[in-house]
């Protein structure tokens, strides 16, 4: 793959890539073009294991910050509100314990209309809780934890409460967790390469966030994101999405402390689990060493008289691997009541990846939890139609038309992109669903889409603000959008040249050069390429926190283009009776005034035989040889004439004054 095209998958720009993979360990070299697709997916592993690292900093802020602000007494607890990503005015109102009229109309006051059932995003509802006197923080995956939303709800009952005899045994689900580096990557890709059907189909497997391999004839299914999504998964849904786990701990280095994390993970999610002690080809190898680290964790190893299995494995050379999957077998069999599934019902199952695709648009693969999925299936999300199977594919880029229970399969038909562990189901009627008006990323994250103009009518002869606008979600691009729209005047406009969600990047700064437009950005930051790019090529990058700023600021950028109403107002004339000395760009005269009055600081126009010869001012005045600040008809008097040094004598100065109207912008 392409480094340009990893960068972009992963949402940075090239040089940034290059810059952060030697920090993740990987050692390209700065100059390369291509990595090989191991390498990539390698890469995108590390990448999401680093951001999910990030996340956990970012949640454990949340919470710092929740205590603080209770702490310095700035808001109570109950008025904060901890808010998902994402929910609708009625949840939100509810969330705020006030009418949902009161919500709809504060919304209205930013520009947003929005209905009862309609959804809006955390940055929308953060703004108008403040407005309504509440402080809000985004839910951290925990809180979601607790709060297991309908779908969620739905899918798990639906699991449970399946009556006995529908009940059929299905592939057990792995999820391969531990300490960044222990190998996870590494066992699920030797674990893949044993796969029958892999090696029958030449070995080529795609990567589609899961695979399935076969132990003495039975399936099972390995969640191949071993980075932050799979602990996502874990974490933070209601439904289980694995049922066993594989704590891969390295035998020469020991328990670290994301071992530690998983382990807590493990026991708070009543995970059966199989520990691997990986790497023990290495001279450096002590598996009793891990053993003993992992008993002060109060994991004891069966052949200590605990309960844990501990399987000596090296997934460099594959040593282990077999009895590793026979252990999981084993476990599954132990809690083969639990791994079964109604395979003759509409569909549910979790989203495990999801990605826009260039050509193919929003692809997610979805592993089955309950019934099957069959193309033409009508998929939904949280009561939302997501869109319709249009074709599916298994992990070996096979095309499938049913998908039972246990199979994950990449599907192609979304039309909005779903996330990572929503839980979608196929609707019994497709006619009940709301369809979404928020369209959740169903933009191009990478790829900014075409300029527009924001208001429909044309811009032909206007004086026209260009932007190019980047958010951090699609709710508030749309808002801005929305506000942009209605900025509406008939001399000036506002084009949107690019929009696009993520940070600022360089394509932004050379598309906003070559519009001659300002970038703004909203709860973003230009990266460190964009930020020195627009340095060198003079454009102005702008970052918002508020919407209204953003929107002010556009509207200042309006009024610069359009020209201010000039009000003239006669004052008087004067007769040029000497012209003492000529400058460069000024002269000194002589003269009567024989008209009105001639005012220090004024406009001067010079006529000769009624024709326009030059423009200045009157930048000093005297009369009797001392400074005057007028003088009258009649009065004789000496001007400093600041201009095109052209009067001559007899010409007629007419001093006017000059008053600059702004226009007003009435939005
Ligand atoms: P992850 O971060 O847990 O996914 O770890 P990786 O699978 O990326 O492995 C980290 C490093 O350890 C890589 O350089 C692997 O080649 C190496 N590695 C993984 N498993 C083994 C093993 O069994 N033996 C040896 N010698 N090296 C291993």
């Amino acid at each position: 793959m392409n480094i340009t095209e990893l960068a972009r998958r992963l949402r940075v720009t090239p040089d940034e890539l290059r810059d952060k993979l030697p920090v993740l360990g990987f050692d390209i070299g700065r100059k390369a073009i291509k990595v090989d697709d191991r390498l990539s997916d390698r890469i995108v592993r590390k990448w999401q294991e680093a951001a999910w690292r990030d996340k956990q900093v970012a949640e454990e802020r949340v919470k710092m910050e929740r205590k603080r602000q209770v702490q310095l007494g700035e808001v109570t607890p109950d008025r904060i509100v901890a808010l998902p990503g994402s929910l609708t005015v009625r949840d939100f109102a509810a969330k705020l314990k006030l009418p949902a009229t009161n919500v709809i109309r504060e919304l209205m006051k930013g520009g947003i209309l929005a209905s009862l059932n309609e959804r809006i995003d955390f940055d929308t509802a953060a703004v108008v809780s403040e407005d309504l006197g509440f402080k809000a923080i985004k839910e951290s995956a925990e809180q979601a934890e607790v709060k297991v939303s309908g779908a969620l709800e739905t899918l798990k009952e639906t699991v449970l409460n399946e009556s006995e005899a529908n009940l059929k045994p299905r592939a057990p689900v792995v999820v391969v967790m531990g300490h960044v580096d222990h190998g996870k990557t590494t066992v699920l890709d030797a674990i893949r390469k044993t796969t029958i059907a892999a090696k029958e189909s030449g070995g080529i497997t795609q990567h589609i966030g899961a695979y399935q391999t076969e132990k003495h004839g039975r399936a099972i299914t390995f969640i191949d994101t071993p980075g932050h999504e799979a602990f996502t998964l874990m974490r933070s849904r209601g439904a289980r999405v694995a049922d066993i786990a594989v704590l891969v701990v390295a035998a020469d280095d020991g328990v670290q402390p994301q071992t530690i994390e998983v382990i807590k993970i493990i026991e708070a999610a009543k995970l059966p689990f199989v520990v691997a002690i990986n790497k023990i080809d290495k001279p450096a190898a002590d598996p009793d060493r891990v053993k003993r680290q992992l008993a002060d964790h109060n994991i004891l190893a069966e052949e200590w008289g605990g309960k844990a299995v501990m399987v000596p494995i090296s997934a460099k050379t594959g040593q282990g691997l077999d009895a590793l999957l026979d252990t999981i077998l084993l476990v599954a069999d132990m809690e083969k009541d639990k791994i079964r599934a109604n395979p003759d019902r509409l569909a549910m199952g979790t989203v495990i990846e999801s990605r826009i695709d260039k050509g193919a648009g929003p692809v997610a693969t979805v592993l089955i939890q309950s019934g099957t999925l069959k193309s033409g299936d009508y998929l939904a999300i949280g009561g939302s139609l997501y869109g319709r199977v249009r074709a599916m594919k298994n992990f070996l880029g096979k095309l499938v038309t049913v998908a039972p229970p246990g199979m994950p399969v990449r599907i192609l038909g979304f039309k909005v992109a779903p996330s990572v562990g929503d839980v979608l189901e196929v609707p019994a009627n497709v006619k009940e669903l709301e369809v979404h008006k928020v369209i959740k990323r169903g933009l191009g994250q990478d790829a900014p889409s075409k300029s527009a103009p924001a208001s429909e009518e044309s811009t032909a002869d206007k004086a026209i603000v260009n932007i190019v606008i980047r958010a951090d979600v699609l709710g508030s691009l749309e808002a801005i959008q929305g506000m942009l729209e209605r900025m509406v005047h008939p001399k000036v406009g506002v084009r949107i040249v690019a929009k696009g969600l993520g940070n600022i990047s360089d394509a932004d700064v050379l598309n906003a050069e070559a519009n001659h437009a300002v970038v703004m950005g909203f709860h973003v930051q230009p990266t460190p390429a964009a930020a020195s790019l627009s340095k060198d090529k003079n454009v102005d990058v702008r970052v918002y926190k508020v919407i209204y700023d953003l929107t002010d600021d556009v509207k200042e950028e309006m009024k610069k283009l359009l020209k201010p109403e000039i009000i003239v107002t006669e004052l008087g004339k004067l007769e040029v009776r000497g012209v003492f000395r000529v400058g460069r760009d000024f002269q000194i005269i002589g003269g009567v005034v024989i008209d009105g009055q001639v005012k220090k600081g004024e406009h001067a126009r010079v006529t000769r035989l009624g024709e326009n010869v030059c423009d200045g001012k009157i930048a000093e005045l005297q009369s009797q040889k001392s400074p005057v600040a007028t003088a009258y008809v009649g009065q004789e008097c000496g001007i400093k004439f600041e201009g095109k040094p052209f009067i001559q004598l007899g010409d007629t100065l007419e001093v006017y004054h000059e008053d600059k109207k702004e226009v007003a912008l009435n939005f």
